[in-house]
């Protein structure tokens, strides 16, 4: 079988590599650069939880001491705190002394990781360097793809430009993407919803750790256009600053940009402009766009290629590991075992609906929250409101951050007898609890993810204070092991003392990208059973009898 193409080497093409190859799924990756990144401290990213742990788990390098996480996010108005957000030493969240309520149903989130792109790049750079089923192919410009029933050509221009033969072609290409292009796929969304001058520097701030969004500040000394400002510590007493440029294209003339630095850095602490060392700058566009199609035969468009995104502090490459964790598993699938039309559609199904309703959400709140101080005037406490939505949006939960859950996915098992609620729906991310693996070693359920295995889980308490030895064989642990050996794709069976919202002898079953697919009374095969065959597709359907694309 031949590999997988994919075009672009930047973090999603990468990432989709490398998840590929977890799965022994071979990959060549086409760029049109020389493969190497630029060392830019302002091009920074905010990866939550779910996407640091992937990287981690994807390289096994410790991605967690490479970036920086905030010990806390301040939202400020003028000189008023609005709101104040702590995380603990483990991550999760407290409000601070404000005295502003959290939202209803808030949930414990950890600490977002801020890191710098090209470190992010450069450790899974480093990581496919001993990979023997990833060839990179620098120095290829892809410049055309056909497909038939059996398998994708690429060209590529370049000095070593010349033909490649693909299984399936993933469009990892970036926004002006070449696949999107070349497929006729319309891109349609906002140019420029927000433009933002970005500055790098290191300097000492009074919050040293803490992340920080300060809206209306009340120094006006570049005109009275100056507006939001948000400062995120990097390590090394490093900050990324981004000021919210008003709409229109004017230029960011480098004394501007100084001034901006000097005023903010001087409100900030107070008084005079505090020593900084300038080390990067440049302009963040943001734009909303969505590809009408993620999928056309054997073709698919991830990352930017498929979606644009990044106001009110939505994190588009947050969204574009995930669209590539998505995607590994199930063309992993049809790798080693045949195209199966459901599931390869339910890429497009699952993640473009997820980010839709994320571009939604933006563009819904945008108008309210940049609506000036006449929407304030009549929306009577819509200030605080709009605070912990942008609140949310940095700090990845609610509608503008939490990660999507597949709800509506055309993979959901209908009528699943037993199914239980626990504190994760359907569809969402399984929450990363201990569990004993059945080599009796204690792991967590993330590091399980991502082999191409269904999970199982027990829910059984007491388990981990014995060896795996005095329960493997007893109780409901024999019947469970022979519906998990029957199932129709590999399953790994793991136990774990217990899961939020769930009873003892509660079954999950979970995903290879680590969704919730089920939760389950007990042990019951047939439905164990049922909701597996649902989550790979349905009942197999070879190309010829799901039709041509
Ligand atoms: C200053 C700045 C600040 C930013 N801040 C943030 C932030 O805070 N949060 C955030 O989430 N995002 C931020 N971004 C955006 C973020 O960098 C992108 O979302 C991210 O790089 C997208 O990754 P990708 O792998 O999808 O595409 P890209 O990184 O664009 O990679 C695409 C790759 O495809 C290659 N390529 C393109 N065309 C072809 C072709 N025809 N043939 C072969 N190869 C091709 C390119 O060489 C490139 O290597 C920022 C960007 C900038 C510039």
């Amino acid at each position: 079988m031949d590999p997988v193409i994919i075009v672009g080497s930047g973090p999603v093409g990468l990432t989709l590599a490398l998840a590929l190859a977890r799965q022994e799924v071979p990959s060549v990756i086409l760029d049109e650069g020389p493969g190497k990144d630029e060392q830019r401290l302002a091009r920074t990213v905010v990866l939550r939880e779910d996407t640091v742990a992937l990287i981690e788990r994807l390289t096994g390098f410790p991605l967690s001491e490479a970036g920086f996480r905030w010990a806390g996010w301040r939202s400020m108005r003028r000189k008023q705190v609005m709101r104040e957000v702590r995380f603990d030493a483990q991550g999760d969240d407290a409000e601070g002394a404000t005295g502003a309520a959290g939202p209803e149903g808030q949930e414990e989130i950890a600490a977002p990781l801020h890191i710098a792109q090209h470190v992010l790049t450069g450790a899974l750079r480093q990581a496919l360097a001993g990979e023997r089923l990833v060839k990179l192919a620098v120095d290829n410009r892809l410049d055309a793809v056909e497909q038939e029933s059996s398998g994708v050509t690429a060209h590529t221009r370049g000095p070593k430009g010349t033909w490649w033969r693909g299984s399936y072609l993933v469009g990892c290409d970036g926004p002006r993407s070449t696949v999107r292009k070349l497929l006729d796929i319309r891109f349609p969304g906002r140019t420029a919803v927000e433009r933002h001058a970005v500055a790098a520097l290191r300097t000492e701030l009074p919050w040293p750790d803490q992340a920080l969004l300060h809206r209306v500040p009340p120094w006006r000394t570049s005109g009275p256009s100056a507006g939001e400002v948000t400062g995120r510590p990097l390590s090394d007493g490093v900050w990324r600053l981004d000021w919210l440029l008003p709409p229109g294209k004017d230029l960011v003339t480098p004394e501007l940009l100084l001034t901006r630095i000097r005023e903010t850095l001087a409100g900030w602490t107070e008084g005079q402009t505090p020593p900084y060392e300038l080390l990067d700058t440049g302009v963040h566009t943001v734009h909303h766009r969505l590809a009408r199609r993620w999928r056309v035969g054997r073709v698919f468009l991830a990352g930017d290629a498929a979606h644009l995104l990044g106001a009110l502090g939505t994190q588009g490459l947050d969204e574009g590991l995930r669209d590539a964790d998505n995607l590994a598993w199930k063309l992993a699938l049809a790798w080693h075992h045949g195209p199966h039309e459901a599931l390869l559609d339910s890429y497009q199904a699952e993640r473009r609906a997820v980010v839709a309703a994320r571009l939604r959400a933006a563009d819904q709140a945008l108008p309210l929250v940049r609506g000036g101080a006449g929407l304030r005037a009549v929306v009577p406490g819509s200030a605080r409101g709009h605070d912990s939505l942008l609140t949310d949006g940095h700090l990845g939960r609610g509608v503008l951050g939490a990660p999507g859950a597949y709800a509506d996915s055309p993979l959901a098992p209908r009528h699943i007898e037993g199914e239980v609620p626990v504190d994760t729906p359907p569809g969402a991310p399984v929450v990363d609890v201990g569990v004993t693996a059945e080599d009796g070693s204690f792991v967590r359920l993330r590091d399980r993810l991502g082999h191409g295995a269904l999970l199982v889980v027990l829910v059984a308490p007491g388990t981990g204070v014995w060896e795996r030895k005095h329960w493997v064989t007893a109780g409901v642990m024999p019947r469970l092991a022979a519906a998990v050996t029957a199932l129709p794709h590999p399953a790994e069976l793991l136990v774990a003392e217990s899961y939020p919202g769930a009873a003892a002898h509660t079954v999950l079953l979970v995903r290879p990208d680590g969704h919730l697919v089920t939760a389950l009374s007990g042990v019951r095969p047939a439905d164990l059973y049922a909701a597996a065959e649902a989550t790979l597709g349905g009942p197999a359907k070879t190309e010829a009898t799901a039709g041509s694309r």
